[in-house]
């Protein structure tokens, strides 16, 4: 099938699934090509709901995921948003096409990944900033981050990234076990520097490695 024709199907199916929620978030998944950021033997995959293989081990999560994670991430254009784990790239370009003249910087630990990743989101003409490092210690030379976005499992709430946190900003994440289930959590930054919480579905991400991770 063609992949306009393909992703037509797929944004129709987490509609009715009631994945995704809103215009900014069906528009996003409208845009950006998916096929571009699976690697070639997967290419006809692209618009299945399922996680797909991106190399050392890691995957690119399943569409009806990300848009949950997306809509809970309540984005908006002109936010600057942090993800940590880059991966293929493609929600970092969605996240770039929500939020529009924001900022998005988003981090990876795998050199191989990161490169590879680098070109195509090049390619893909998205105002993405990448890096090449630990996620778990944010990047302070952007902060403060009205969003950040970890897409790996991990055991807590990083502290660097709490820090780095804007007031009233939101940190979003599976929070939970190294491998199995985890719970997609959201925690909104209070004035006096603490965490409000919010506990969404389950979820299973491979883990966050490093300082403040597995
Ligand atoms: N957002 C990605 C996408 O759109 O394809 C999917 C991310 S994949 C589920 C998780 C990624 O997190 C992997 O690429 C992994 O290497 C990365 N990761 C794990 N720990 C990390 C860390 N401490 N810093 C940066 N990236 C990390």
């Amino acid at each position: 099938m063609e992949p306009d024709k393909a992703r037509r199907q797929l944004v129709d199916y987490l509609l009715s699934g009631g994945y995704i929620l809103s215009r900014r978030v069906q528009e996003a998944f409208e845009s950006v090509p998916r096929e571009k950021f699976v690697p070639e033997e997967y290419e006809n995959k692209s618009y299945n709901d399922i996680p797909l293989p991106i190399g050392e081990g890691q995957t690119i999560s399943a569409p009806s995921m990300i848009a949950i994670m997306l809509e809970v991430s309540d984005l908006v254009p002109g936010l600057r948003v942090l993800e940590i784990g880059t991966g293929s790239g493609y929600n970092a370009c969605l996240i770039a096409n929500i939020v529009g003249d924001g900022f998005v910087t988003s981090i990876e630990r795998i050199e191989s990944l990161f490169l590879r990743t680098r070109q195509i989101i090049e390619n893909c003409g998205q105002k993405v900033i990448t890096i090449l490092g630990d996620g778990t210690l944010g990047w302070e030379k952007g902060a403060p981050y009205d969003r950040i976005i970890i897409t790996a499992a991990a055991p807590n709430f990083p502290q660097p990234l709490i820090q780095q946190l804007a007031c009233g900003g939101k940190i979003i994440a599976p929070v939970g076990a190294r491998s199995g289930l985890q719970m997609l959590t959201v925690g909104t930054k209070l004035k006096d520097g603490s965490l409000s919480t919010n506990v969404y579905c389950a979820c299973a991400f491979v883990p966050l490695l490093g300082t403040h991770g597995f």
